[in-house]
């Protein structure tokens, strides 16, 4: 049976793939997370892309005609209000069009997850604060979530994009620089929980501090100016 449903984009049509069954459970329990510390998907997201510029680094070392230049890579984190939009951008390696399918539409950690049903409730201790759950947390403050990414030695850039466990969808784009860009469509708030802190200047540098402690790469954001 094929299980693919397809969304009609303009003139294009693109294939709704469907995660695997693991990888949706986790979506799940990310989506309806029960679990209080949302804030730690910011965590996740900046070691991805410290990881991914550590990926362009050994590269360079092991490749005498390439230089890494410092300057040139750093994470980038910027928040839109009115679009409702947070963005974590690097400059590191980025993913081929077969890597996105295979890192974001795979859970490759399965082992965190059953270690996590086996403890969670056991002593009610923080298992997902201890353990790194990965770029699915995103889903535990955002509706949608866009990567965009060009790997590095190509000039063709992929969006993989998902709304959650229904599926994704990956199709060719722009962009101008190598590296991966994570955009966040941050939740409404609901009665129980406010999401709009993850959109608020003071509230981004505070968790960029508490979260960055290990990372060795500089993290900018844009500052308002009032
Ligand atoms: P982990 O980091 O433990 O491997 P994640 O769920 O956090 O698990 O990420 C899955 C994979 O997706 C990573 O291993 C990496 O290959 C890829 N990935 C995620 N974010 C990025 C990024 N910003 N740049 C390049 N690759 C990434
Ligand atoms: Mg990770």
């Amino acid at each position: 049976m094929d299980l693919r449903s397809f969304i009609m984009k303009g003139e294009v049509i693109v294939a709704t793939k469907q995660f695997q069954a693991e990888s949706k459970r986790l979506l799940e329990l990310m989506i309806n997370s029960i679990y209080t510390h949302r804030e730690i998907f910011l965590r996740e997201l900046i070691s991805n892309a410290s990881d991914a510029i550590d990926k362009l680094y050994y590269k360079t070392l092991s490749d005498e005609s390439l230089s890494f230049d410092r300057e040139k890579y750093y994470i980038k984190i910027a928040a839109d209000k009115d679009q409702r939009l947070l963005t974590i951008s690097d400059t590191g390696i980025g993913m081929t069009e077969a890597e996105l399918e295979d890192n974001l539409g795979v859970i490759a950690k399965s082992g965190s997850l059953a270690f996590k049903k086996e403890n969670e409730l056991k002593d009610g201790y923080d298992i997902i604060g201890q353990f790194g759950v990965g770029f699915y947390s995103a889903f535990m403050v955002a509706d949608t979530v866009t990567v965009i990414s060009r790997p590095f030695g190509s000039d063709q850039a992929y969006r993989w994009e998902s709304k959650g466990a229904e599926g994704y969808a990956i199709e060719p784009c722009q962009k101008d620089t190598v590296g991966t860009e994570i955009r966040l469509l941050i939740k409404q708030n609901t009665e129980d929980e406010n999401y709009d802190e993850y959109l608020e200047e003071y509230r981004l540098k505070s968790l960029i501090k508490k979260y960055s402690d290990f990372i060795r790469y500089p993290i900018k954001m844009d500052v308002s100016v009032s």
